[in-house]
């Protein structure tokens, strides 16, 4: 696709996310920095990717300054699951702030454009649904969210100082729920835990009612939309939302489910955690009028998809169809 070879930062590289990022930068022609302390992400996630002569893997920590040569910065260091960002709130706050700010750092001293993983949290639990980018959310800066809520947030402030006071050339972009193969099995997101619950005949846990929406974005859609945003022109700097608007409720996700994985588990529900976010569904128009992108990945293919993955990684087979 890209024609031109360029030195790409990828930070959080190991994670879910980066490793599906850097193997698409690969495939792109570019070479590859991978910067991770494997908070958590995994080697295992990049292993395949260690034998390219145009990739590397760097065990580092962004919340220190780091000093290398590249064109192009994708600022994705950051645990992503509620579970694991809230194991330790205070490095949460401090990789998405002080974490950006080197980075920033780094972009500005090189001349390099940068890219940030936002996410949906910046909404907190929406009074408005859709949400659109304009929105300015709805966060407890106490609740036990907040430490991500409010250091991305707070990240996001600092991209467009950067850009305002330092000229650093950004883009921002507001990440809704996704996923696909190498969810970290433990990071207990509501389709890896699912998925696990159902190829093992677990019983499935729906926090609260199961009447909370979410919209799930395939991995690959995902990461065109990343792509899309860092080549587009440069008065592109977002906030842009990326995500899948298809809505559905989290009971409903069980059911689609058990239907794929043709699992006999149970539902059964547990109390649902504080702050959690009643709704949550993107509006896509700037998105799709900007960069010409929307995901193209039905939710049911995208399932299998990670189905299958699950299963491999479990040693079980799936009769897959009946939905
Ligand atoms: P992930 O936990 O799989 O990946 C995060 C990666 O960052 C891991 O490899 C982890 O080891 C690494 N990391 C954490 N702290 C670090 C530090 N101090 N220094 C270096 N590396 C560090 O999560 P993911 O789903 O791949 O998310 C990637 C990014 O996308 C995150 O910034 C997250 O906030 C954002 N995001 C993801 C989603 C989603 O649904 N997956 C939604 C919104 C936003
Ligand atoms: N930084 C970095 N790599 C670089 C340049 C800077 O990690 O190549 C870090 C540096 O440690 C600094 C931070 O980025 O603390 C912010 O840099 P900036 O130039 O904005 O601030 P200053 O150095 O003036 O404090
Ligand atoms: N959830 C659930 N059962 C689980 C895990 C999550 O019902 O085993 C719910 C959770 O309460 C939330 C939604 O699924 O309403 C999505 O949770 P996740 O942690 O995947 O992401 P969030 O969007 O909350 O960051």
């Amino acid at each position: 696709m890209s024609t031109i070879r360029k030195r790409v930062l990828v930070t959080g590289g190991a994670g879910f996310l980066g490793s599906h990022l850097c193997e698409r930068l690969l495939r792109d022609g570019h070479d590859v920095l991978c910067v991770d302390n494997y908070f958590t992400g995994r080697k295992e996630n990049i292993a395949h990717l260690l034998s390219d002569p145009h990739f590397e893997a760097m065990r580092h920590d962004i919340t220190f300054p780091l000093y290398v040569e590249v064109d192009r910065i994708y600022n994705l260091a950051c645990p992503a699951s509620p579970v694991h960002y809230q194991y330790d709130p205070v490095q949460t706050t401090k990789v998405s702030v002080i974490g950006a700010i080197n980075m920033l750092g780094l972009a500005k001293r090189t001349g390099a454009r940068i890219l940030q993983a936002s996410t949906s949290e910046v909404y907190g639990d929406p009074s408005v649904n859709p949400q659109t980018e304009d929105y300015r959310g709805n966060v407890n800066m106490l609740g036990p969210r907040a430490c991500y809520d409010e250091g991305k947030r707070c990240a996001e402030t600092l991209f467009f100082d950067y850009a305002r006071q330092h000229r650093v050339a950004i883009r921002v972009v507001r990440i809704f729920n996704t996923y696909g193969p190498r969810l970290h099995p433990s990071d207990g997101r509501v389709v890896s835990n699912f998925i696990l619950q159902a190829l093992q005949g677990q019983d499935i846990t729906i926090y609260g009612d199961g009447q909370q929406t979410r919209s799930f974005c395939y991995v690959d859609d995902l990461i065109d939309g990343f792509i899309a945003m860092m080549e587009a022109d440069d008065d592109i700097t977002g906030p842009i939302n990326l995500g899948n608007p298809h809505e559905i409720s989290v009971r409903e996700l069980a059911e689609r489910i058990i239907a794929l994985t043709g699992s006999r588990s149970k539902l059964i529900s547990r109390p649902l955690p504080q702050d959690d976010p009643l709704q949550r569904c993107p509006d896509i128009t700037r998105a799709e009028k900007l960069l010409g992108w929307q995901p193209c990945v039905p939710l049911e293919e995208g399932l299998r998809r990670t189905i299958e993955h699950f299963a491999e990684m479990l040693g079980v087979q799936v009769a897959q169809g009946r939905a």
